[in-house]
């Protein structure tokens, strides 16, 4: 992989990840780009204790435009996009309308975000520093993750690696998300095939919760939580959907989601940047495989968020463990999930499919 950094219009940085045979000069941002005014906002909620990113700016940012007017194809005669060259393999950067960025810094008046809560705190806040970037998976426009090439996604992977490699030395970032909503029944706003990376300046509620969880089994048996919940899938199998030589995709007993895939690598390590080449290598064909059954059990294109769960970049390598999330948005052909009353307002999920059965069939959508 070669990574060559450059610098769009407005300040953003751009790096562009080629395969080792392509020797790239960065052809220069040629738009006349303003500044976004990308002051975002951390406000804490004292009553679950949690941080919300309060990001106004983002109400006008890009809203589905037309094949023609795509900011993430590369640019062409006549039609300059976000990504100056006129071909790219896979391409990240910042985003334009960033809901964390630090380039804005604000009045801090509530607790830090990573630190102890005060006595008294009511309506902390502090400025929404971190990162928010766009990664692009392909140059072409009308083709989804499951569709690349195993080369390119292998790309893909290293971009990630890198990234997180790279967000965990920011000073901002106390965490780092590499995701991607996909399809329009879950709200992408951009068809490009494309994913996103938060470095956020806080650890996620989810994160923080699993890190309470691994803590109080470590206290309970001495063991490592995430090392046994994957040798308990390994074991069982009855919801292992599959297996490759490095990594285990099955459905989790408690899926939450009628169609759940957790993706766990058979040897944990704390998050992409700590991957083995074999592990990496072997993901970029296992994530191809998972991200395409959604699409082949429902016999057509289906609505999917797919999330990299890391360890935060300032604790510990047993703390937390590297997986991946991904769960679609369907529970049949022609019905969506909806999160309504009791997911959204207690959190409490109800799962129309029992997590065996979704297993049996993601496992016959090979
Ligand atoms: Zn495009």
């Amino acid at each position: 992989m070669n990574r060559t950094t450059t610098t769009l219009a407005d300040g953003r940085e751009l790096h562009y990840y080629d395969g080792a045979s392509r020797v790239r000069r960065p052809a220069p941002d040629q738009r006349p780009l303003e500044q976004v005014g990308a002051r975002s906002e951390l406000r804490f909620d004292p009553v679950l204790e949690e941080w919300v990113i309060v990001a106004g700016h983002r109400q006008g940012r890009t809203h589905r435009p037309s094949a023609g007017d795509c900011p993430l194809c590369p640019s062409g005669e006549g039609r300059l996009t976000e990504v100056p060259a006129d071909d790219y393999d896979v391409v990240v950067f910042e985003n334009r309308f960033p809901a964390l960025s630090g380039r804005e810094p604000g009045l801090a008046t509530g607790p830090t975000p990573s630190g102890p809560v005060p006595p008294v705190v009511l309506d902390g806040s502090r400025p929404g520093v971190g990162r928010c970037e766009v990664v692009c998976f392909t140059p072409e426009h009308d083709v989804a993750f499951a569709d690349l090439s195993r080369s390119q996604a292998e790309l893909v992977v290293d971009a990630w690696r890198d990234r997180t490699e790279a967000l965990s030395a920011d000073p901002s970032v106390e965490q780092v998300f590499c995701f991607e909503n996909h399809g329009v029944d879950i709200g992408v706003t951009l068809e490009h095939p494309h994913g996103q990376i938060y470095g956020y300046p806080f650890v996620t509620p989810r994160t923080r919760q699993a890190m309470a969880s691994a803590e109080g089994y470590h206290q309970r048996t001495g063991r490592n939580l995430f090392d046994d919940v994957l040798a308990r899938e390994r074991a069982d199998a009855s919801r292992v959907v599959l297996e490759s030589a490095e990594w285990t995709a099955f459905v989790p007993h408690a899926a939450r989601w009628p169609f759940e895939i957790h993706l766990y690598p058979n040897h944990r390590v704390r998050d992409l940047a700590h991957l083995s080449d074999a592990q990496a290598k072997d993901l970029a064909g296992v994530s191809l495989d998972v991200m395409g059954r959604f699409e082949r059990l429902f016999d057509g294109p289906s609505a999917y968020v797919a999330g990299w769960h890391q360890t935060p970049t300032r604790a510990g390598d047993d703390d937390m463990a590297l997986h991946l999330e991904v769960f679609t948005v369907r529970r049949a052909a022609d019905k969506l999930k909806y999160l309504a009353g009791s997911e959204s307002g207690m959190g409490a999920f109800t799962n129309d499919v029992v997590p065996e059965e979704a297993a049996r069939r993601l496992r016959a959508a090979a």
